[in-house]
């Protein structure tokens, strides 16, 4: 049995941890913040599963690898839902849908009867949509909690509070698993932040099964329904290292995008608004490289929870071969 130190409670370390304890090892997690959350990046994630409407714009391994995902989470998290993802563009852009078409799969064409019928509380809004049926989404914070709870109750050790470097971290174990996420920049130095921002609302006025995606030709973006009739609206894509708060113009065009999808989103509370670095490599592919004993899990730029498994598997198969 291997023993692991893992860096980083995000997604990634997460989800590692999950697998390297189901393969047998043994696993203890070091996290800077003070508690699993609001310090990554995972925290500002919309929490969709959408292996083919990522096909879109990602290389042809995000489809096929992030299906995995479909599998991963249900099993490790009741609380995914898998009711699809409805493409919708407004009547003056609905060239974008069939170019969306154009360059996804698995998805069936929907007219305005067969979108009311999906999402009553939309009918009579949009002409023609995509629905693609095995997708799923999940609330990202109730999954990263629900993940630590698991692990604590597997006996994995978390040390909170601790701001580790991956060379200092290696005594003791026979593997450091480095899931810093954008902070790994100053060792992974090919990474590169991606700015996005989102906003959070609360509305009771309407009621969304699935997210949806509002395309546009400049700024797609989606609402994904959460509990309590609370709604992320995401996400800007910024090539910007910088965290800050999110600019005005921003938060314009993400309200816009809710009020266009239903116009009683002008009258929801904004609950909160955010910003952080997605973490990507030049070809804004995840990667797990070695040195030795120690193993970097990272550029998961805008997949972290749709690629995660796929990165947590290949780990374990490092971490802990199959006997032959
Ligand atoms: C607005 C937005 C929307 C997104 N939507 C989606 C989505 O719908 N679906 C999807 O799959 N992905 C989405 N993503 C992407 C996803 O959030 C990221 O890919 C993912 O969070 C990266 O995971 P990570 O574990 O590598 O990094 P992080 O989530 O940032 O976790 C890294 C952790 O390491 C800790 N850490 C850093 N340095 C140290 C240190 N020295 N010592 C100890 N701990 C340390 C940090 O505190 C943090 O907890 C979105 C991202 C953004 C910004």
């Amino acid at each position: 049995m291997s023993s692991v130190r893992i860096i980083g409670a995000g997604v990634a370390g997460l989800v590692a941890a999950t697998q390297l304890v189901a393969a047998g090892a043994s696993v203890e997690i070091i996290e800077r913040a003070d508690g699993v959350g609001e310090a990554s990046c995972a925290w500002c994630a919309g929490g969709m599963l959408a292996p083919w409407c990522e096909g879109e714009s990602a290389e042809k391994s995000i489809v096929t690898d992030g299906q995995l995902a479909l599998d991963w989470w249900p099993r490790h998290f009741a609380g995914t839902e898998q009711h699809g993802t409805l493409v919708l563009a407004p009547a003056r852009d609905s060239g974008e849908i069939a170019r969306f078409a154009r360059r996804t799969t698995d998805y069936q064409w929907q007219d305005g009867e067969q979108i009311g019928r999906l999402e009553p509380d939309l009918a009579g809004r949009f002409e023609s949509g995509l629905f693609f049926a095995r997708e799923a989404h999940l609330d990202p914070r109730a999954a990263l909690r629900h993940l630590y709870d698991s692990l604590q109750s597997a006996g994995v050790r978390f040390a909170f509070g601790v701001d580790a470097q991956p060379g200092d971290a290696l005594s003791g174990v026979d593997y450091v698993l480095d899931c810093r996420g954008f902070a790994a920049r100053p060792r992974l130095t090919d990474l590169r932040g991606v700015r996005g921002e989102m906003l959070i609302v609360r509305t009771h006025e309407i009621k969304l099964s699935r997210p949806i995606r509002l395309l546009h030709p400049r700024i797609p973006l989606y609402v994904v329904p959460r509990a309590d009739g609370l709604f992320l609206i995401g996400a800007t894509m910024i090539e910007s290292e910088h965290r800050g708060q999110v600019t005005v113009r921003s938060a314009i065009e993400l309200m816009n995008a809710a009020f266009t999808l239903h116009p009683c989103f002008g009258e929801a509370e904004i609950v909160e608004m955010r910003a952080d670095v997605r973490p990507a490599y030049p070809d804004n592919l995840p990667r797990v490289t070695q040195e030795g004993q120690l193993i970097s899990l990272n550029g998961l730029y805008r997949h972290g929870f749709l690629m995660s498994p796929t990165l947590a598997m290949a780990a374990t198969r490092l971490v802990e071969p199959a006997p032959r």
